[in-house]
């Protein structure tokens, strides 16, 4: 039987998705996208995901608190640990830094979000879960307080890989995987095709970061799990692989890092 592929991380409790969930299963069923692991980005949004997980069993929750996120409820490591005990739940995050939307603040100013990310971090170590791991314009800091607080001990992904091969090799350094999204198939996205290249196929995962980032040719529309074949696809070709090659691995890699019964 030919191997199916995993959506790694999407956001199916956001307005442009909640309301279609019976519409998108039956798209990933055609797609031949068995599983997903639906991504908590607030403590209040958090029993929408995991109820997504209980519901449906090739569904799966993680919990955190998403960096972008602000004048919402702050996550402790008790807090998050708590959440992570549920069944289903397989991950911490999606968590990290982001300093994209920094604004006319400075980098002192962002004190709050390197702290969110260390309550991730410890919280991870403490229930041995892996960690998702967001990161935009901060990379040094991202990798810098990964380091300072032993997360190879947790293990981890870097989600939605927009960086540069430096980091990628950082990320790997730690023992993480890599994520790539939709963006892997947009025109002007050469140099992260050669970060493709570079990361080792064991080591890749496949995401779509839905409803965001709607991989080439559905590029501008709103992104569901059944569109990560697209991924694989770009994956496949700049790795000079089968996408069967791409889907059985990526599908090997998500259970192996989030502890789950091989399928395929
Ligand atoms: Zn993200
Ligand atoms: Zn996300």
């Amino acid at each position: 039987m030919a191997p199916m592929f995993v959506d790694s991380h999407c956001h199916l409790t956001l307005p442009e998705l909640r309301g279609r969930i019976d519409a998108i299963r039956a798209d990933m069923a055609a797609a031949r996208v068995d599983r997903a692991l639906v991504i908590c980005t607030t403590l209040e949004e958090f029993a929408d995901v995991h109820a997504l997980a209980l519901r449906y069993d090739n569904f799966w929750a993680s919990a955190g608190v998403h960096p972008d996120n602000e004048g919402i409820e702050e996550p402790t490591v008790e807090r998050l640990a708590t959440l992570a005990a549920l069944p289903k739940v397989v991950g911490i995050g999606e968590t990290g830094l982001d300093y994209y939307r920094i604004g006319t603040r400075t980098h002192a100013d962002m004190h709050w979000q390197r702290e969110r990310f260390r309550v991730h971090i410890r919280t991870a170590r403490q229930v041995r879960k892996p960690l998702i791991v967001h990161t935009r314009s901060a990379s040094d800091d991202t990798l810098a307080i990964l380091r300072e607080e032993g997360a190879e001990r947790a293990g981890g992904v870097f989600h939605c890989f927009t960086e540069t091969m430096d980091v990628a090799r950082g990320a790997l350094d730690l023992g993480f995987m890599v994520s790539f999204s939709g963006i892997v198939t947009f025109r002007n996205a050469a140099d992260l095709r050669e970060v493709v290249r570079f990361v080792p196929l064991d080591r890749c995962l496949i995401e779509t970061d839905s409803p965001y980032l709607a991989p080439v040719p559905h590029r501008g529309k709103v992104n569901n799990p059944s569109l990560v074949p697209h991924v694989a696809a770009l994956v496949a070709q700049v790795k000079e692989l089968s996408i069967e090659q791409v889907a059985h691995a990526t599908s090997a890699n998500f259970e192996r890092l989030f502890g789950l019964p091989p399928t395929n």
